[in-house]
């Protein structure tokens, strides 16, 4: 059966927006504040009831920015949520997500293999300032998770490719059992856009890191919330919003650049994803040790195909596991400065290959401990896989690293 949910088209229905002259892009509006024509409208406008489609105007540039509204509109519509908000990081998309939900005694259920800042906010920050616990689960122990969730948590907390194991999360399973207890099921899809659609599973909000795929050049830090319009509404609540309060508003130019990378970021996907599949495959007949979810031998390679949609392949990442961080560094020291493969680089979803040990970077937040339950192995090497130059001397370039390895 073909899903009938179309991100891509769903996308590009919600960009269209003119510009002020006419223009094919849009404006860019970078006023903080706008002009309210007559006094006497001021206490209606503030209290909310009076926007721009009802005869008053828009407020103040952390509330509501046009230009930043339309980039909300079209990561909402990829997801096939109601409403989207553009944030000034992923980090603070998440922060502001779990505070609305949780802050001041809530308790988070969350998967054990998380992006590294995402792991350290929940089981150090958010426990020491805002009394909010989280208990760290394998997500894919399905058992597991609603015994934990049986504590009373409000929220459900998991990204769909696990990071950097790449492990599957099952979104309609985990939607099941999060609505059972009442809770909200919080997925983090930056790793895979247009390549699962997580609310069409059941989740009730997602949430990007706009600074990977979807920027694709490296060049901005943002997020983006998608979820109901409702949920939108109380986290930019005048007085008890984290949006409206925490302040981690996108800058309407950020807003505006994003806007030109995604109608493209189909093209970009479907190239990463390809690409890493090709070259995976070749490492693996190369006898490495490989983890990449299209392999047919990787532990949730059905699962992963069951849930995805099918044009956009199964994404630019994949491990290699050099067994020893001397062997991971010398692999990536001679691949960015013999071979120009790519860069030593955290990060992720950039057009050039970007390598790096998560145990030493983006998972060191975590203790050894924590790091070896999440299957973390010392010498693992993360590739987001660029889409830069001829793959076949891309492979070249990592055959001759690895003979010297
Ligand atoms: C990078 C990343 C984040 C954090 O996003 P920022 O934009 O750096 O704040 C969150 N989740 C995942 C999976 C990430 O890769």
């Amino acid at each position: 059966m073909t899903k009938a949910f179309d991100p891509h088209q769903a996308m590009a229905d919600a960009r269209h927006e003119f510009g002020e002259h006419g223009g094919v892009n849009m404006s860019i509006e970078a006023s903080t504040t706008f002009t309210v024509m007559t006094p006497d409208l001021m206490p209606e406008i503030f209290a909310g009831q009076l926007g721009p489609n009802e005869g008053g105007c828009y407020l103040y540039g952390r509330h509501f920015n046009p230009t930043v509204f339309v980039l909300g509109r079209m990561v909402a519509a990829m997801e096939g949520a109601e409403a989207g908000y553009g944030t000034a990081s992923g980090l603070s998309a998440i922060a502001a997500v779990i505070m609305q939900k949780c802050g001041g005694g809530g308790k988070v259920v969350s998967s054990n293999t998380l992006y590294g800042g995402t792991y350290a906010l929940f089981e150090k920050y958010l426990p020491k300032n805002c009394n909010v616990e989280t208990s760290f689960v394998d997500i894919q122990d399905l058992e597991a998770v609603e015994k934990a969730m049986q504590n009373g948590a409000s929220v459900l907390y998991t990204e769909t490719l696990s990071n950097p194991t790449l492990l599957t999360a099952d979104i309609s399973a985990l939607a099941e059992i999060a609505h059972k207890y009442d809770a909200m099921l919080v997925v983090d899809n930056t790793f895979t856009p247009l390549i699962f659609s997580p609310m069409q599973e059941g989740a009730d909000v997602v949430i990007h890191s706009a600074t990977k795929f979807l920027s694709g050049a490296s060049d901005v830090i943002a997020g983006v919330i998608c979820c109901s319009k409702s949920f939108i509404e109380e986290l930019m609540d005048l007085h008890l919003g984290s949006l409206m309060l925490l302040g981690p508003t996108m800058d309407p130019i950020v807003a505006f650049r994003l806007s030109l990378r995604l109608p493209h970021l189909a093209a970009r996907m479907k190239e990463h994803s390809s690409r890493a599949l090709f070259m995976a495959t070749k490492l693996q007949e190369f006898g490495q040790d490989v983890v990449y979810p299209g392999l047919p031998e990787h532990p949730d390679h059905a699962l992963f195909n069951r849930i995805r949609n099918k044009e956009y392949g199964f994404g630019g990442l994949f491990t290699i596991d050099m067994k020893t961080s001397e062997r991971a560094d010398r692999l990536m020291n001679l691949l960015q400065n013999e071979q120009q493969f790519g860069y030593i680089a955290v990060s992720l979803g950039y057009f050039d290959t970007l390598m790096s040990c998560p145990g030493a970077s983006t998972s060191s937040e975590m203790s050894e401990e924590a790091q070896d339950r999440a299957g973390i192995s010392p010498g693992l090497v993360r590739f987001s896989i660029g889409i830069t130059g001829s793959i076949e001397e891309r492979w070249n370039q990592m055959k001759q690293a690895i003979e010297q390895c």
